[in-house]
């Protein structure tokens, strides 16, 4: 009989997993506890689109899906920082203009890769079911459905379920020693809508992602197919300047105003979408081991939520899922040993993600700003030209290829070293040779 999984959360990850799984031969049960997709319910309740990146696109393209999944995606080939006056400058992301990350539907994701596993006739997708609590030694779990309370079993869980996981909360129970953080970032964030022109058209340049950086606080906006952007303003939760001092439409439109004076007239319904969005919170999880004997395994934000600065959460979420395949695939009849392997692959590398995104965020909301990145960016892409396949700088490591994103960290730190080394080496030659020439200058008129 073939081996059964059951999946608890057919969100990004559990959707691509299923479909993994599924062409593996395994017997795959997924429960999500949200309606199904195609009786029209929105996936998510996070952003509405995404960046997605190499590592995202392989894992894509691995089980044939990249094609149909990018269909509709935008390319954005660099930074358009706006500062307060409304001057607009553009950062390339790589010095090769064709590289780019993708702006992608969250929910016409979730949707093809949803189908993708479905076409599969060994896996089944059950919604409305929402896992309440899982048996770490019997895998099995227990759900809420609107017909009561049922279990299902099989011979391992997967926990696909996300930041606030429940399969996370029943191995933290039952794990003597489960190591467990979750921080929050003190900004939360809220979505809002730049609308198409008149005529359907994108109201700021389609192929970038738009940063407007202000130190301690920024707003980001990426294209969608229908002509709009989605913004995201990454604010204070509390301050004298913040979410919670903010309330009223006239507090709400000053501060546009004042801090993003050229996006305002585009955002015909800021005043509604700032009092009816909600405001979200931004986790970092860190927890270990991932998984518990050959009954029990985590992937995704289940396993390392970070915070989005990166961009790669999800591209994280998807390479999960690609290195778990190949540890099946090398460990067939022996599956604590595929999770253990799963875990020690990717562990150091999601505890590298979340340092990386933290740091971002520091650089898109005040580095991008000065002149400074720009130089260092160019100085970046001029380095990466001469030396090719020598250096690579971190961005580019991190987006466009599928080094592990803690060998990336290491190397970057490296590559740092080195070049500050050699500017201040540089830098004391070019003063001794001034100081050489001056004394000659001045010897031969004294
Ligand atoms: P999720 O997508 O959260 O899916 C979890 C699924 O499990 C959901 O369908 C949920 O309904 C279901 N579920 C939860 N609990 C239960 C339960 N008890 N029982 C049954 N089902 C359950 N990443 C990028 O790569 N690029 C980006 O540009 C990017 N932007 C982001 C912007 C924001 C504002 C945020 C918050 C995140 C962003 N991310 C981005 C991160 C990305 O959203 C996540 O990393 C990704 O969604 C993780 O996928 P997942 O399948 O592990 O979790």
């Amino acid at each position: 009989m073939a081996t059964k999984f059951v999946l608890i959360g057919s969100g990004l990850a559990g959707g691509l997993l299923a479909a993994y799984l599924g062409r593996r031969g395994y017997d795959v049960d997924v429960y999500e506890k949200r309606a199904d997709p195609q009786e029209g319910n929105i996936v998510g309740g996070r952003s509405i689109n995404l960046a997605i990146s190499t590592r995202g696109i392989h894992a894509l393209q691995q089980i044939g899906l990249a094609d149909e999944a990018l269909r509709h995606a935008i390319p954005m080939h660099g930074r358009m920082i706006h500062d307060k006056s409304g001057s607009l400058h553009f950062t390339p992301y790589d010095v090769d203009p064709q590289k780019c990350i993708y702006s992608i539907g969250r929910a016409a994701l979730n949707a093809t890769v949803i189908e993708a596993a479905r076409r599969y006739p060994n896996v089944s997708v059950h919604f409305n079911h929402k896992c309440a609590d899982v048996d770490l030694d019997s895998a099995v779990a227990c759900f809420e459905t609107p017909n009561g309370c049922v279990s299902a079993s099989g011979d391992a869980i997967l926990g696909v379920d996300g930041a606030y996981s429940a399969v996370r909360r029943s191995m933290q129970r039952r794990i003597a020693d489960f190591q467990y953080d979750e921080s929050y970032l003190a900004h939360g964030y809220k979505e809002l809508t730049i609308p198409p022109a008149s005529d359907g058209a994108w109201q700021m340049e389609k192929n970038a992602l738009h940063i407007w950086p202000r130190k301690s606080f920024m707003m980001i906006a990426l294209p969608n197919p229908d002509g709009s952007f989605t913004c995201t303003l990454f604010w204070e939760f509390e301050g004298p300047r913040s979410f919670a001092t903010t309330k009223s439409d006239d507090d709400v439109r000053r501060f546009f105003e004042a801090e993003f004076p050229d996006a305002v007239p585009l955002m015909p319904t800021l005043l509604e979408d700032f009092r009816n969005n909600p405001t979200g919170s931004l986790v970092t999880v860190r927890c270990g081991p991932w998984f518990y004997r050959d009954k029990v395994c985590l992937l995704g934000d289940a396993a390392h939520a970070v915070v989005p600065f990166y961009g790669q959460g999800m591209n994280a979420a998807f390479e999960d899922c690609e290195v778990l395949d190949e540890c099946l695939e090398k460990f067939p009849k022996n599956r604590e040993r595929a999770f253990a392997e799963y875990f020690e692959r990717r562990k150091e590398n999601a505890d590298a993600l979340a340092d990386l995104a933290i740091g971002n965020f520091i650089e898109m909301r005040d580095k991008t700003a000065s002149r400074a990145f720009r130089a260092k960016k160019k100085l970046d892409h001029l380095l990466e030209a001469a030396l090719p396949g020598i250096y690579l700088p971190l961005y580019t490591m991190v987006t466009f290829t599928r080094i592990p994103y803690a060998q990336a960290a290491r190397r970057a730190r490296l590559q740092d070293r080195i070049l500050y080394t050699a500017l201040i080496a540089l830098s004391v030659v070019a003063a001794m040779a001034v100081a050489l020439l001056l004394r000659a200058f001045l010897g031969r008129r004294v």
